[in-house]
C-alpha cells in the first residue's frame, strides 16, 4: 500500500513531526508514516554561509523513501538555502515525490522572540501543506489567505491560512482522483 512518509533529517523534536503528521493526514487521502530519522547529508552543510544546501537533503529524503512512497517529506531545524536565495522555509520537487521543510525561521526564537508552540504549530503546518502541495503539481497560488500562496517571510507566513483555497483545493482533488493510475 501506497504512502505519504514523514522523515526528520537531523535531530527534530517529536511534537512537530506530529504536528505536520497530523495537518498531511487531514489534507492527503493516505496513510501517513514516519521513518527513521536520516543524519543530516555531510556534504549538506555550507560554513561559508552557515545554512545547508536545500538540494543536498532533498536527495538523502529522496535516497530514504521506500518502494512504496507516494510522497515523502523531510523535516529538518536546519536553516536550508539555496544559491540564489538568502533561505528557504521549504523546497518541493513540483510534481516529485520529494520535498522538505524547516522549522528553523518557523521558530519565534529565531527571531529573538520566546518560543510559543501554538505559533510554531500552525506555521509547521502551512509550510508542510505547502511544499507538498507542490508535489501534486500546486504552483503559488494569487489567493494570499491561501497556503499555497508565496511567503518570502515570516510575516506572510501567519498573514496566510492553513488551508488550500477551492481552486487549489479543486487541483489537489483531482490529482487524488489519478494517485491510482500514477502508481500502477
Ligand atoms: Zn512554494
Ligand atoms: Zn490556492
Amino acid at each position: 500500500m501506497s504512502a505519504l512518509y514523514v522523515v526528520a533529517v537531523g535531530a527534530v523534536p517529536p511534537k512537530p513531526l506530529e504536528w505536520i503528521e497530523a495537518a498531511a493526514a487531514e489534507w492527503f487521502p493516505l496513510p501517513v508514516a514516519r521513518l527513521p530519522a536520516l543524519r543530516m547529508p555531510e556534504r549538506a552543510y555550507d560554513p561559508a554561509r552557515g545554512q545547508y544546501h536545500s538540494v543536498e537533503i532533498l536527495k538523502a529524503v529522496a535516497r530514504a523513501a521506500p518502494a512504496n512512497t507516494t510522497r515523502i517529506l523531510g523535516v529538518t531545524e536546519v536553516d536550508l538555502a539555496i544559491p540564489v536565495l538568502t533561505f528557504l522555509f521549504g523546497q518541493a520537487q513540483l510534481d516529485g515525490p520529494v520535498a522538505v521543510v524547516s522549522l528553523c525561521r518557523l521558530r519565534q526564537e529565531f527571531y529573538g522572540l520566546p518560543a510559543d508552540e501554538a505559533l510554531l504549530r500552525e506555521r509547521a503546518a502551512k509550510e508542510a501543506l505547502h511544499e507538498l502541495g507542490h508535489t501534486f503539481g500546486l504552483t503559488h497560488c494569487s489567493d494570499t489567505r491561501c497556503s499555497m500562496s508565496l511567503s518570502t517571510d515570516i510575516a506572510l507566513v501567519d498573514a496566510k491560512g492553513g488551508r488550500y483555497c477551492p481552486r487549489c483545493g479543486a487541483h489537489l482533488v483531482r490529482r487524488f482522483a489519478a494517485l491510482d493510475g500514477e502508481q500502477s
